[in-house]
């Protein structure tokens, strides 16, 4: 597969870049092993050090590095610039947070001697990871496993090249030690190969469900421990006590922030009857309001999709849906720019059997359900095959928390947009995937939870007291 920047706005072919030879990868591997073993002796305090470097040369290169992700995938330039303002909030939250979270856990036994739980490194991490967010998604997997002492290898998406590039730079530019972080353009096959050396020792996948089922095959065939951060088609609850105008103002928002390509943009709206039409009105309203335009301007505010095959499948999409029984209530016509545009979509009228139902739409389109109570809200909210995030929009916090409670989704927000943050846990149920980035759960992803028992001088005699050897 071909690694190229093609700038979606101008469709203007930026740079192609060549595939990893085997010498690189097996030099990847050596200096990542090489340095997984220095980092075992060397205290954590070091890391820290540098990690704050990186956020600190992020924030320094703040507008050069918006500009690179912007031209490889279109997301506005704003939009960019607060990507790499949150990659560094992340780098410095671990860099801080790191040495206490990584501290062993003491535990009350009845063994005899001391005992604890570390949390050692185990080796290197091979992560692949997707254009939406093309720097976010390699710190959520950098920056604990940096902390933890896992050194880390990107395969990064093909069409984000330049950004991962730029990443690696940032990160020897941090004089970080050699063998800590090394992007490599691979094909497929040389994932698997990876993933098999037994220098690797964790796989972190943020993509599709055809992305995840390969590399979870590959991680599974050679028992390597891996974590899946795969799609959503999250619901938007709107209860009947909601405030109408509050709902809408945050539904446009988080349909369409990053020309609605996020794993946990609502994609699905599911409104109280009473509220419906008014919903449906307001929205379409917000979205006729959209301006497209050149992602760098601060004028835009709809941005192309990332890629000419992102475009055409959404609208195949879109076109199966009409098919299968869908109404258009706003948008779905072409919009006259070169850059790969999608005008934004409302669909309603979507049954059970509508072949969309259970798909994913990746882009700037809309769904919107009406429902009889909350009971039907959490029923339809739940027929789904993904499970990553969602939010509640009610009057009353209480009742929106007691509706949230009974989503099955790995993360429920209420009357208020769902934002990653380092401090809190990300992932999901059911096909969004499984294991959790950031927070602490995150850190502990790739760690030997490692149980060492000291006792302060022999004793044989525990066996015979109820305690059983093995
Ligand atoms: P994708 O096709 O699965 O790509 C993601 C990564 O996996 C890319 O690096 C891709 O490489 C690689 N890949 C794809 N197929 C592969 C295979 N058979 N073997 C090895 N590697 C493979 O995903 P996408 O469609 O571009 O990304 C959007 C999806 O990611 C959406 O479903 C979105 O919801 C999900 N996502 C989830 C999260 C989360 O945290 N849960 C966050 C962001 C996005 P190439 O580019 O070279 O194909």
């Amino acid at each position: 597969m071909a690694y190229q920047t093609i700038n979606p706005f101008t469709n203007e072919v930026v740079k192609t870049y060549a595939n990893a030879t085997p010498e690189e990868i097996e030099n990847a591997l050596a200096l990542g092993d090489e340095r997984y073993h220095a980092w075992r002796q060397e205290p954590i305090a070091d890391r820290a050090q540098i990690l704050h470097r990186i956020a600190a040369l992020m924030r320094d290169h703040k507008d050069q590095l918006a500009k690179i992700a912007t031209i490889d995938m279109g997301k506005l330039f704003t939009e960019s610039q607060g990507e790499v303002e949150l990659c560094a909030m992340i780098a410095d939250y671990y860099a801080d947070h790191g040495a206490d979270l990584l501290a062993p856990t003491p535990i009350t036994t009845q063994a005899t001697g001391d005992a604890e739980i570390e949390k050692q490194a185990t080796g290197i991490v091979m992560a692949v990871e997707p254009w939406n967010f093309p720097y976010y998604q390699i710190m959520r997997v950098f920056a604990p496993n940096f902390m933890v002492g896992n050194p880390m290898i990107l395969k990064h998406a093909s069409n984000t090249p330049g950004s991962a590039a730029a990443f690696e730079q940032l990160v020897n530019e941090a004089n970080a030690p050699r063998g800590t972080f090394k992007n490599l353009f691979l094909s497929y096959d040389q994932i698997g190969d990876i993933i098999a050396d037994p220098r690797v020792q964790g796989v972190a996948l943020t993509g599709s469900k055809r992305g995840g089922q390969a590399v979870a095959k590959a991680a599974g065939e050679n028992l390597k421990k891996n974590s899946m951060e795969l799609g959503g088609s999250d619901a938007f609850i709107v209860l009947a006590d909601a405030d109408i105008d509050e709902a809408v103002n945050l539904a446009w928002r988080v349909r369409l922030y990053n020309a609605g390509q996020v794993c946990t943009s609502s994609k699905r709206f599911i409104v109280a009857d009473s509220l419906y039409d008014q919903f449906v009105a307001a929205l379409k309203e917000k979205f006729q309001a959209m301006v497209p335009g050149d992602p760098m301007d601060d004028q835009t505010t709809l941005a192309p999709m990332n890629s000419k095959r992102a475009k055409e499948k959404l609208q195949d999409q879109v076109d199966r849906s009409i098919a299968g029984g869908a109404t258009v209530a706003y948008g779905n016509e072409p919009i006259d720019l070169p850059g790969q545009f999608f005008q934004p979509t409302i669909l309603t009228d979507i049954q059970p059997d509508n072949p969309l139902f259970y798909e994913e739409m990746f882009g700037p389109v809309a769904q919107v359900y009406r429902v009889a109570d909350d009971q039907a809200a959490i029923d339809l909210a739940n027929n789904s095959e993904l499970g990553l995030g969602g939010i509640v929009f009610s009057g009353d916090p209480v009742h929106g928390k007691q509706v949230a409670q009974q989503i099955e989704t790995g993360m429920v927000f209420v009357n208020t947009f769902l934002s990653s943050l380092p401090e809190l846990p990300f992932g999901g149920v059911k096909g969004s995937g499984y294991g959790r980035e950031m927070s602490s759960l995150g850190l502990m992803a790739f760690v030997n939870e490692k149980l060492v028992v000291t006792a302060q001088k022999p004793d044989y005699q525990n066996g015979a007291g109820g305690l059983v050897i093995l």
